[in-house]
């Protein structure tokens, strides 16, 4: 992946945005805009609030709310037909990862002729399709800012990865105001999911300068957010900075990847349908801990970067204390230590399958190799 130049959206950051966003559509000459959102949204009241001023500039929006967690074929197939059906010209998402990798792969198909099963796997996807606009309500995934989407195999209980830089969206708005809603559990679970971005990219082999930057940025600001916004959800400053902290993790990891957390939880999510931001969680420590021994320098820049330790300390004592760090912080916004939900006999699966997607041909650029018995005994220790 190292080759592959990937875009970065036009952005419109800070609360309120999705205004700018809003008028953005209208400048570009859009007639018919899909929606692509979930019904807790629309219940909420958020995807009119959003929506709004698009009708007032005389532009028809068609809803799609079929978006359940973690979407599969069916309900992206169902965007497809939707947005076909009724001629949209631009695809809107607003919503959390799951709303907008759907419409990622809605916009890709519905303005062109590729399927989505077609397009699984890495630089498949041949032609644009139709312009994509994203309103994240979560600040966890990234997606915003990735050339990537994941479609759940429901039958084969696997998620399936779309990776191509025509994924990434045309512009974003960052609007913290549209998250000062999300319950705690889900601003804890995505906060992490941006964390173990953040990490995952920041010890990555195939981390730039460029990419570096962003992810202590993320990991810093996380480190000093995340907790504020769970314990009170209507923090407005605390909701921008997660914002900004997911947008620069979803950008870094785009180019520099991700790494055996992901690899284990994807898995996990799939088989134990876990959020997969809670599935991140619950491997970060263990990973962080299997990688001190050799990564100390490349963990002591994210503990210096983010404050944590002393100045004094060892490359080993500041790898130590990153793990610790984020230990802490998890207990500390009630994420659990094991997994409730995960039985014995799918450990070996979980192993096995997590290793297939870390080594294989567009593996993740790890910083210490893992073999399948070291993967299997950190599945074990998040067992009930
Ligand atoms: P999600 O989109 O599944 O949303 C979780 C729940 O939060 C939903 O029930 C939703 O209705 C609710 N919600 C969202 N915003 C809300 C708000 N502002 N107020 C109240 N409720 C709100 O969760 P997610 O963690 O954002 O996304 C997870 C998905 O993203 C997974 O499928 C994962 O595989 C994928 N993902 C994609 C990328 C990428 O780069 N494309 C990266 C990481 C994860």
């Amino acid at each position: 992946m190292k080759f592959i130049s990937v875009p970065a959206p036009l952005v419109y950051a800070g609360a309120g945005s999705s205004s700018a966003l809003m008028q953005a559509i209208g400048n570009f000459g859009h007639q018919r805009v899909l929606v692509v959102t979930d019904k807790m949204l629309v219940e909420l009241g958020l995807v009119k609030q959003v929506t709004a001023s698009l009708a007032e500039q005389g532009i028809d929006t068609v809803i799609y709310d079929g978006v359940l967690p973690d979407p599969d074929f069916g309900q992206v197939n169902a965007g497809i037909a939707s947005c076909k059906q009724n001629r949209c010209d631009a695809v809107l998402a607003i919503g959390g990862g799951s709303a907008l990798d759907a419409a990622k792969v809605i916009a890709i198909c519905s303005g062109s002729d590729q399927e989505p099963a077609n397009i699984v796997g890495y630089f498949n996807v041949k032609s644009r399709g139709l312009p994509i606009y994203c309103v994240p309500t979560t600040a966890g995934t990234g997606s915003e800012a990735t050339m990537v989407s994941v479609v759940t195999d429901a039958q084969a209980e696997t998620k399936c990865f779309i990776v191509d830089p025509k994924l990434v969206p045309d512009a974003v708005a960052l609007d913290a105001d549209l998250m000062l809603k999300l319950p705690a559990p889900i601003t804890a679970a995505t906060g992490m999911d941006a964390l173990t971005h953040a990490i995952e990219s920041a010890l990555s082999r195939e981390a730039s300068e460029d990419t570096l930057r962003k992810s202590l940025a993320a990991a810093r600001i996380i480190f000093q957010n995340l907790e504020s916004a769970v314990a009170d959800g209507g923090n407005r400053s605390a909701r921008e900075a997660m914002a900004l902290a997911s947008y620069y993790a979803g950008s870094a990891f785009t180019i520099a990847n991700v790494g055996y957390v992901h690899g284990m939880a994807h898995q996990l999510g799939a088989l134990c349908h876990l959020p997969h931001g809670l599935a991140n969680a619950l491997f970060l420590p263990h990973v962080l801990d299997f990688y001190r021994d050799t990564c100390a320098p490349q963990m002591a820049r994210i503990s210096k970067s983010a404050g944590i330790g002393s100045a004094n300390d060892s490359d080993d004592i500041l790898a130590e204390k990153l793990v610790e760090r984020v230990k802490e912080l998890s207990q500390a916004i009630g994420i659990p230590t094991h997994a409730d939900v995960l039985k014995p006999d799918q450990v070996a699966t979980i192993a096995a399958r997590a290793m297939k997607e870390s080594h294989g041909l567009y593996g993740y650029p790890v910083p210490k190799y893992m073999r399948g018995e070291e993967c299997e005994a950190i599945v074990r220790k998040i067992l009930p």
